[in-house]
């Protein structure tokens, strides 16, 4: 279920979309055309516990010598993955905003350019 923020509807926004939502990349509602995005932080840290859990699931398959335990382990660190995803919050995020963010993101990306050029 991905309620959105702004008409409170589900079925507006689909997973897949949610997942690739940022603040210069927010994800429009079908519903009601409301822009909302999922944040950084809370993205950032799902990533950081799945590849923890992957870290440890390649640790147990090689200190136990069976596959089998490394397997279960990843099966876990993937499911953690989706319900972190399923139970992620939208946020709204007004249009003016998104614009500003994109420009900012295309400002950083020139200036990367830049450094990547002269360096
Ligand atoms: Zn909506």
């Amino acid at each position: 279920m991905n309620i959105c923020p702004h008409c409170r509807e589900a079925g507006g926004i689909k997973t897949w979309e949610k997942r690739f939502s940022s603040r210069g990349n927010p994800v429009t509602c079908k519903l009601c055309g409301g822009l909302s995005h999922v944040l950084a932080s809370s993205a950032g840290g799902t990533f950081v516990v799945t590849a923890f859990l992957f870290l440890i699931a390649v640790l147990a398959g090689a200190l136990s010598g069976s596959w089998l335990v490394g397997l279960s382990v990843c099966l876990l660190a993937v499911a953690y993955n989706l319900w972190a995803w399923q139970r992620e919050a939208l946020w709204p995020i007004p249009k003016e905003n998104a614009q500003a963010a994109r420009r900012a993101n295309w400002v950083l990306a020139a200036v990367y350019l830049v450094i990547a050029f002269f360096s």
